[in-house]
């Protein structure tokens, strides 16, 4: 029971492989995607997450690629500041362990760290899956057919994997009701480094981060008005262009140098919900089981969560994989149920619907200024509820295990 397949080098793909790799197992990396994804959005990772990346021996570089936000900001459509609260907060309440950082740049350091190590095969994707009594099948869009112990799909919210093995991702999805869309832009004025501005109409709100090299990173997340989102980039700009249009704040000329970009994010703020994470010999990790959504401001970490205790129990259960993945689901199921509860709660707070729920959430937010609130409702989710087992896998020196 050595040779794993892991579709998606996203968080949880190479995330999984370093710990398996750690383990003594021979991980395969195989990503859809030319090469690793660049650019998109930004995340807040923190708790959890943050402990294994030090232990992975990545946090120099995670607080290199990272920022620091000094300050949340709600404007008017005048630019006036109408509520937020500083960022210190954050700081403070994980002991200066927090750091905002682009996805892909996070992706690229758990990547990098298996680089040399672990078998990776880009620009292809598992085709069919046919589970023998001592193996999985794999067929591949464009390699040649293999065979593996087990398969892992951390393919993420649209995963195939899961497609594959538990059947379409309708069956799973808890659509929350949300779009989201990001995209980055280069020279764009005003700059304010390290302060998150965030710009709300009944329904929807823009959001602008200030990165480096000139760059500026913007998330659009809006009520969802139909069933399928349109196909094509140029749909997609023009839709968004619709939306936001009559907007004030810098709302226009934001869609000006969203005409120009290259690439835009754009996809269903949605969950994943699934009876069971595993099957046979297939099993799956981080969004492709349980996509937690933007809203729950934890995914990444989750993913890498997932993927440890997923490589600690294989460990573990010497060859048992049932036994394994069984282990794996029971240690994290209620804990990853919550995550979801909460970013459902969250969906109205972030792009409240009606111009009183907006006003609300100001007053709200507003009153963080207040000795302690802040503190109170913060704290709440922003502290790990779990303890996950050590299991005492070694880290791996770039080059070789120690
Ligand atoms: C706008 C936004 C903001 C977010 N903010 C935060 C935040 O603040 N904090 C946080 O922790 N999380 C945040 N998240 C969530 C976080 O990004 C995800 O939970 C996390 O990326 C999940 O990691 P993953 O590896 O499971 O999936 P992904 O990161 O989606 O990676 C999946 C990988 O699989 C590849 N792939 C897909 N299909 C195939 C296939 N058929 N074959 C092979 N490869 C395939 C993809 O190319 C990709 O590389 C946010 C998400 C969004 C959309």
């Amino acid at each position: 029971m050595r040779t794993v397949l892991i579709s998606g080098a996203g968080i949880a793909g190479p995330a999984l492989a370093y710990w398996l790799k750690a383990a003594d197992f021979e991980p395969t990396l195989v990503e859809r995607a030319p090469a690793l994804r660049q650019g998109g959005y930004v995340i807040d990772f923190w708790g959890l997450g943050y402990d294994l990346a030090e232990r992975m021996g990545l946090l120099g570089e995670i607080n290199r690629a990272g920022y620091h936000m000094r300050e949340m900001r709600i404007v008017d459509r005048a630019g006036q500041s109408v509520a937020g609260f500083g960022a210190e907060i954050f700081s403070e309440l994980t002991a200066g362990r927090y750091v905002t950082l682009q996805r892909s740049d996070l992706s690229r350091l758990l990547f990098e760290r298996t680089r040399g190590q672990v078998e990776s095969i880009f620009d292809d994707t598992i085709a069919a899956l046919d589970e023998q009594t001592n193996c999985v099948r794999v067929q591949f869009e464009r390699g040649r057919g293999r065979q593996f112990d087990l398969v892992i799909g951390a393919d993420g919210l649209h995963s195939r994997t899961r497609a594959l093995v538990f059947g379409p991702q309708s069956r799973f999805e808890k659509h929350l009701g949300y779009d989201v869309a990001a995209f980055e832009a280069r020279g764009y004025r005003p700059r304010d480094e390290d302060i998150y501005l965030m710009y709300g109409r009944p329904g929807r709100m823009l959001g602008r981060f200030t990165l480096r090299d000139d760059r500026t990173l913007f998330l659009f997340v809006f009520l969802s008005t139909r069933e399928e989102l349109p196909a094509t980039t140029d749909a997609r700009k023009a839709f968004l262009a619709d939306l936001y249009r009559h907007d004030g704040w810098e709302c226009c000329q934001i869609l000006a140098a969203l005409e120009q970009a290259e690439s835009l994010y754009f996809d269903s703020v949605s969950q994943i919900r699934m009876q069971h994470w595993s099957r046979g010999r297939i099993a799956l990790v981080g969004d492709a089981a349980f996509c937690v959504s933007l809203l729950a401001g934890q995914g990444s970490a989750l993913a890498m969560i997932s993927a440890y205790v997923l490589a600690g129990e294989l460990a573990s259960a010497h060859g048992q994989y049932q036994l394994a993945f069984r282990r794996y689901e029971t240690l994290l199921r209620s804990y990853i149920k919550a995550k979801q509860r909460g970013a459902e709660r969250f969906a109205g707070a972030f792009a409240p619907k009606t111009e009183f729920g907006l006003r609300f959430r100001n007053l709200v937010v507003k009153a963080f200024a207040l000795p302690g609130l802040a503190r109170l409702v913060i704290g709440r989710d922003i502290v790990d509820s779990i303890q996950i087992p050590q299991y005492g896998l070694p880290s791996i020196s770039r080059g070789t295990i120690v």
